[in-house]
């Protein structure tokens, strides 16, 4: 950003430059007029080439006052859309600075002796730093109308249309009259015009060109090294889940673990008798239950995740005809606790773009919770339904329901609510967190809508794969 600044604002520091450099330029011609005057005294125009010099410093100070105007308005409008407004208006500034130079040079020149003044060379720096600032066709445009003036100029004064102003230093010489030596001069210096021109503009157009590539280059290298980042805070950020997930599951194998090595060594003690150490062993035996299932969970949970953003064993799947397959199961579990399972299927249904078995566990998971977290005498309901662009699939119950504070959390691996390990003190806390990961990786959502005391409903969408 700050190298493309620099090159927007390039032409605007070099025509203050330019301002500084009239400066000199004023005060070395008053420098050089002080010496003419003391040396040649009134052979020498004095009077109007101080006057020239005099317009020369008050034409730059307006240009001092302009410059800063453009400068404000190029710094506060900085990557603003009338950049090429701006950079025209710039183009047009420097333009009226050199042209406004020449002719000056040209005045200089005339008061101090004509054609016989060397100084006529000094047209070619004008020129020089046109080819610098300006567009080819620009410079040459400023070489020609520095030959044009200088040619006129000496043309006048040849055919004394101008009075020629003698230079004191070729004593009696007088070159304004000889004709030949005039057009070999103008010609001199028109030819060394155009040439600077043409050579300072091919350097300086080579250099633009570089300068453009490497901000193109510079601009490439900013890109990649943003993108760099956005991956680098996308892996710290898996990082630190990935730390998090291991706290936890250490920390939710731990409680098991440490229950069963309490009670091995309690049944081992010489203290227990035989039905303490049978009661003990059955403790054992439903805590090593527990482990196995959240081992089973993580395993789950695992694949999940690794799945994520890979198709295989993705298919078109019949969600209805998946649902069916659990049902019977289901309705068993149901029966047991005195629930009442309803399902409702729409005909037709489309198919959609998922894992058959991890639909299932999907349907599993949804419908033992209902169960599990209803008391009995309540019912369970399952529907599936389609929309023009989605497969929708609730399950509700009229169970404990889920306290407001938790509803967003229930969807976290090993969080439980409260109100549900009072019920059912069996529970990893791992099921929705797959369940939600399984629809995330299909490109689905799930939601829970919920009243703490009168039931649940968790809703399915997945994108249909007819669409
Ligand atoms: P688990 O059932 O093993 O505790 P889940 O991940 O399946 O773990 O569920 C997480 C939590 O979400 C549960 O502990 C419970 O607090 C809440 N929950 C899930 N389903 C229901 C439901 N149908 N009714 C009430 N609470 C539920």
């Amino acid at each position: 950003m700050a190298r493309r600044a620099s090159l927007d604002t390039e032409l605007f520091e070099r025509l203050a430059w330019l301002i500084r450099l009239r400066w000199w330029a004023v005060a070395g011609s008053a420098g050089l007029l002080a010496l003419g005057w003391f040396v040649y005294g009134d052979q020498l125009a004095v009077g109007r080439l101080a006057v020239v010099i005099l317009v020369i410093a008050l034409y730059n100070v307006q240009f001092v006052l302009y410059g800063r105007t453009l400068t404000a308005e190029a710094v506060l409008a900085d990557g603003g859309r009338d950049r090429g407004a701006r950079t025209v208006r710039a183009e047009r500034f420097a333009c009226a600075q050199i042209g406004l130079d020449l002719v000056a040079l040209a005045a200089l020149i005339h008061f101090s002796g004509g054609a016989e003044n060397p100084m006529s060379f000094f047209f070619v720096f004008h020129v020089i730093i046109a080819s610098i600032l300006l567009p080819r066709r620009i410079s040459f445009l400023m070489a020609t109308l520095a030959a044009l003036l200088f040619g006129a100029l000496v043309a006048a004064e040849y055919g004394g249309l101008l009075v020629h102003y003698h230079l004191p230093v070729l004593g009696d010489v007088e070159l304004v009259n000889q004709g030949d030596y005039l057009l070999l001069l103008a010609g001199v210096v028109t030819l060394t015009l155009w040439l600077a021109a043409y050579m300072t503009s091919s350097i300086s157009i080579a250099l633009r060109a570089r300068d453009r590539e490497l901000l193109a280059r510079h601009q490439a290298i900013q890109d990649k090294s943003r993108e760099l980042e956005m991956v680098n805070l996308r892996l710290r950020r898996i990082d630190a889940e990935r730390t998090r997930f291991l706290t936890l599951v250490t920390h939710e194998l731990r409680a098991p673990i440490n229950t069963i090595h309490t009670c091995v060594e309690l049944a081992l003690s010489d203290y227990a008798s035989p039905e303490k150490q049978r009661e003990i062993l059955q403790r054992v035996q439903s805590r090593t239950a527990e482990l196995s299932e959240l081992i089973g969970d993580l395993l789950r949970l695992a694949r999940t995740r690794e799945e994520a953003g890979r198709d295989e064993g993705i298919s078109l799947v019949a969600a209805a005809e998946v649902l069916q397959g659990v049902v019977p199961l289901m309705r068993a579990e149901a029966e047991k606790k005195d629930l009442f399972l309803s399902v409702d299927v729409d005909p037709g249904l489309a198919p959609v773009r998922a894992h058959p078995d991890r639909l299932k566990l999907i349907w599993t998971n949804l419908l033992s919770n209902a169960i599990k977290y209803t008391e009995p005498g309540g019912i369970v309901a399952v529907a599936l339904k389609q929309t023009p662009d989605h497969l929708v699939c609730t399950v509700r119950d009229t169970g404990i329901g889920i306290p407001p504070e938790d509803r967003d959390r229930v969807f976290e691996e090993f969080y439980r609510a409260e109100n549900a390990r009072a019920l059912s003190p069996v529970g990893t806390g791992v099921g929705l967190a797959i369940v939600r990961r399984l629809v995330e990786n299909w490109e689905g959502e799930i939601a829970v809508e919920s009243e703490l005391g009168l039931g649940t409903k968790f809703t399915i969408t997945l994108p249909r794969a007819d669409v």
